[in-house]
């Protein structure tokens, strides 16, 4: 059976090598990383970055279980390419103890097992003390595989095993789908590529290609990358991934600790956007991307960290603009769309540390395979 994947970010890349291991035709088409963003004219991705969070625990047990999936995978993905992607620094969701987050997160780590520590005021403090939290707080520290990773380098990685198991990569933006009684046909601006079957794996992209719409809500992010020197990144080096609620608060920061960047700088990264600026057409997420952020957003994201990590000696605040893909149930659709056309899309904010298992989960649905997990991930109506 030929498949063709749209879409080599994530999770498409993913799905190509876990098809493609197993002796699948598959042809994936979907260009990679633009080299000037600012001047782009084609598709974007929300990969486009070295750091996103991974960990087990999350405050739905579905996100949970898709990641330990795939972290219980990176070591294989890392070996059979030969690119690291990987840095198991820790990770740590905080919260108010008591507080609706806090708990949820406490029950799915009770629930799944989740190997962590709690950690409470003075021994947070003491533990963590680059770290300036308010009192009755709880932190659940995690090891065990969590911390973060190059979504660049993981979808270089997926797609370098994917060519090993003979995937074929064709880089270039689809520009519609037809299908017919012997499968369906992608066509590009340079030509048409045939195949038995498509998967979606176009992300932000989906609504506008899928024969039937997911539903998805896009949302316009702006990231502050916070430039640290390397006597100052050393005195972070124990510093965990966080994700944290300050009391009172419904916002949900995200924090990476220093991580170099291709330019040789190293920057913290914090993101968490006060209000949701929802982007509707292919050409508003286009100028989005090209727009490189919202210098409000980014102010807002350095009061927050400053208020979160008092020492910290910063040398220069820059930002980055991205996108995250919501769903209405909360969930990726992995689901068919039509006879010959399926999905494997809406990362929901979280869909980076679980890629591998969510392309794996879109692999078994494209073979006629089962997996509980797919019953939830169907294509609702709205
Ligand atoms: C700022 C930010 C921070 C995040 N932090 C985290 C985090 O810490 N942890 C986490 O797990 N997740 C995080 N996420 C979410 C995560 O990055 C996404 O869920 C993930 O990238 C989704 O993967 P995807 O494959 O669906 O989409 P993408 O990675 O965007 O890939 C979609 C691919 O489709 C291609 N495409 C689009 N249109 C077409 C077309 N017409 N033809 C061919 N190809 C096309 C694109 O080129 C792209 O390569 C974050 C997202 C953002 C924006």
């Amino acid at each position: 059976m030929k498949i063709a994947i749209v879409g080599c970010g994530l999770i498409g890349a993913a799905a190509a090598r876990h098809l493609a291991k197993a002796e699948h035709q598959v042809l994936v088409i979907g260009p990679g990383e633009p080299e000037d963003k600012r001047r782009h004219q084609d598709v974007f991705a929300s990969h486009y970055d070295e750091g996103r969070i991974t960990r087990r625990l999350a405050t739905d047990a579905f996100w949970s279980d898709v990641s330990s999936a795939a972290i219980d995978r990176y070591a294989q993905i890392e070996a059979e390419s030969g690119i690291p992607f990987h840095t198991p620094c820790g990770a740590m969701m905080s919260g108010k103890t008591g507080a609706a987050f806090t708990e949820a997160a406490r029950a799915t780590r009770t629930a799944r097992r989740i190997r962590s520590e709690a950690l409470t005021d003075d021994v947070l403090a003491d533990r963590l003390p680059f770290f300036d939290f308010p009192p009755d707080f709880t932190g659940f520290l995690e090891g065990d595989g969590a911390g973060h990773i190059s979504p660049r380098a993981l979808v270089t990685a997926q797609i370098t095993a994917a060519r090993r198991y003979g995937a074929v990569i064709v880089p270039q933006a689809a520009m519609g789908l037809s299908e017919h009684a012997s499968g369906v046909t992608i066509h590009t601006a340079q030509g048409s590529h045939d195949a038995d079957i498509a998967l979606l794996c176009t992300g932000a992209m989906t609504d506008h290609l899928a024969p039937r719409a997911l539903h998805q809500q896009v949302y316009a992010r702006t990231v502050a990358l916070f430039e640290v020197d390397p006597p100052e990144a050393a005195r972070l080096s124990a510093m965990p991934t966080l994700v944290y609620r300050w009391p009172g608060d419904s916002a949900e920061p995200y924090l990476l600790p220093p991580i170099r960047y291709p330019n040789g700088k190293t920057y913290l990264k914090l993101g968490d956007d006060p209000v949701d600026v929802e982007l509707h057409t292919p050409a508003d997420i286009a100028d989005w991307f090209r727009s490189g952020g919202n210098a409000a957003v980014r102010d807002h994201l350095a009061a927050r960290l400053r208020q979160l990590m008092p020492d910290l000696a910063i040398q220069a605040v820059k930002m980055d603009a991205c996108v995250t893909t919501f769903t209405p149930s909360g969930r990726p659709v992995i689901d068919w769309l039509s006879p010959r056309v399926a999905a494997a899309s809406g990362g929901n904010g979280a869909g980076a540390k679980c890629s591998d298992e969510l392309g794996r989960l879109g692999a078994v649905l494209c073979t006629g395979g089962n997996d509980p997990q797919l019953s939830h991930t169907t294509w609702t109506d709205i």
